[in-house]
């Protein structure tokens, strides 16, 4: 379809100034956290799921791509319009519809922030759980389709485990309920499917998610270590124990240094490593909590364990873990974010090995992770300037992911397949077991206009004409 009369049908259906096309405004669009770039023909600011299904149906109409848009914040290319199309920016549809507090549940739109959703939830004595690092930047309906986790993810699990229904707009523009404020619904799990599907079934207009009490009392510890294996033991030895504290996460010396001279909260410089953990739940059983991690750190080599004295503490403890990724930007132009798991017993192994593969591609790699999940995040230090560099990084990327699985785990915590990781699938799926995936996809958006060119290792060729 001509451009100029694409863009003309959308501003019949959301106003002439909730359409962008011009060159500038499509360079903004075209990249978001992850390294690759493409154009998209149009962006669309949407503010209503009818104003969502009519674009859609649009889209369908003249056979149009189209890319839901949250942040922009995801690591694994999600919002890059592989074969361009409509760019469908969700950021306005930003309210909280409803708060059952009878039933612990919340109706709310896509566009809100996280961590203004769990703000606005505080003052009321509740909290919602997945809180990913960047929480500030990225959407709940991101969150939705990236299956996001974050540090309170390993006692209370990652978003799927929180979301209830969704109102979504399937490929063709037809709205559809799926799942519901009820905690079980007949029929197949579509909210189950659709959480983490990356854009590529169709948008989230609307999402029914579980929320909960505010813990009673919480106590957030830091623990310091000479080495890196002595701290990976002791989040093995906690989980041994029979605990599960509310996060369980570690850094090491080269993200500590970063994270400390950007932010000043108080790490120590000289150490190999640090874990912060954080205990929650009734008042009365926090300080036993406390004193047996506690314990259980210093017999596994804590050379100090230190309790924050007061929410300050506490809040300048998790502004560091939070602000991980952001000061290690002050040690390159670019990174390479990886995020693969192991079972958390092979922790210290697979830094190991990490290291070993920063030596042979001649790569810098600190490493921030959820270490109570065994989600590692090796950050490749590199500049984007460099072909060849970037060349090197993405081979040692897919070389560490395929360590994680010959140690028993995946290529995924919970970044996303999107572009990056498209090959790596082959690295723990069977061509049949692909292929059950893509069934899904057809089902779905047989015109394969929803995202397309995502998650799936297709034939290049096919996966380019498609
Ligand atoms: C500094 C930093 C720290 C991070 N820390 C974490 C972390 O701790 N844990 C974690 O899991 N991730 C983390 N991420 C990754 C990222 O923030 C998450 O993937 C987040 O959920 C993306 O939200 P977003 O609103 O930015 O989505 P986008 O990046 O805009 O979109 C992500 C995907 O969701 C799709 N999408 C967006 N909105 C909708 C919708 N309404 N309906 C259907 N599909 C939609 C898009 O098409 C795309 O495929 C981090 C990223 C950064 C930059």
């Amino acid at each position: 379809m001509a451009h100029k009369a694409l863009v003309e049908e959308l501003r019949q259906i959301v106003g002439k100034a909730n359409v962008l096309d011009s060159g500038v405004d499509m360079q903004l669009y075209q990249y978001d956290a992850y390294l690759e770039e493409r154009r998209p023909d149009a962006v669309v600011f949407v503010n209503s799921t009818d104003e969502v299904a009519g674009v859609v149906k649009l889209c369908n109409k003249h056979g149009v791509p189209f890319v839901p848009r949250g942040g922009g914040t995801n690591l694994s290319g999600g919002t890059i319009p592989f074969k361009g199309g409509v760019v469908v920016e969700m950021i306005r549809m930003n309210r909280i519809l409803e708060i059952d507090r009878p039933n612990l549940r919340a109706r709310v739109q896509p566009g809100m922030f996280n961590l203004e959703f769990g703000n606005t939830l505080i003052p009321l004595g509740y909290q919602y759980l997945p809180d990913p690092a960047s929480q500030k930047a990225a959407t709940l309906g991101g969150n939705v389709a990236e299956n996001s986790g974050g540090p309170h993810c390993f006692k209370y699990g990652v978003t799927t485990n929180h979301v209830m229904g969704l109102t979504v707009v399937l490929p063709d523009g037809q709205v559809a309920k799926i799942g519901g404020k009820a905690p079980d619904t007949p029929g197949y799990d579509l909210p189950g499917v659709f959480v983490g599907s990356e854009g590529t079934l169709g948008i989230c207009t609307e999402a029914v998610v579980r929320i909960v009490r505010l813990a009673e009392g919480v106590k957030t510890l830091l623990a310091n270590y000479d080495s890196i294996d002595e701290g990976s033991e002791t989040v093995s030895a906690i989980v041994a124990a029979g605990m599960v504290p509310a996060t369980l996460e570690m850094m090491d010396q080269l993200v500590i240094k970063a994270v400390e001279e950007s932010i000043h909260c108080g790490f120590p410089l000289d150490c190999a490593t640090v874990l912060i953990i954080e205990v929650d739940g009734l008042k009365d059983d926090l300080e036993i909590q406390t004193q047996a991690i506690v314990d259980l750190c210093k017999s596994h080599g804590a050379r100090e364990v230190r309790v924050a004295k007061d929410d300050a503490e506490r809040a300048a403890l998790w502004a560091g873990r939070r602000g991980a990724f952001g000061a290690v930007a002050r040690l390159a132009p670019s990174y390479l974010v990886c995020d693969g798991t192991v079972p958390r017993t092979a922790l210290p192994k697979i830094l190991r090995k990490v290291a070993e593969v920063g030596k042979k591609y001649n790569l810098q790699i600190p490493n921030v992770f959820h270490a109570g999940d065994g989600n590692l995040h090796p950050l490749i230090l590199f500049d984007w300037r460099d072909a060849e560099q970037k060349a090197r990084v993405m081979k040692a990327g897919m070389e560490i992911l395929q360590l994680c699985v010959e140690m028993g785990g995946t290529i995924s915590g919970e970044h996303g397949v999107g572009l990056e990781k498209i090959d790596a699938m082959r690295l723990v799926f069977t061509e049949a077991d692909i292929r059950s995936q893509v069934l899904v996809k057809q089902a779905f958006d047989p015109r394969n206009l929803a995202n397309p060119g995502k998650m799936f290792p297709l034939p290049e060729e096919v996966r380019r004409a498609a």
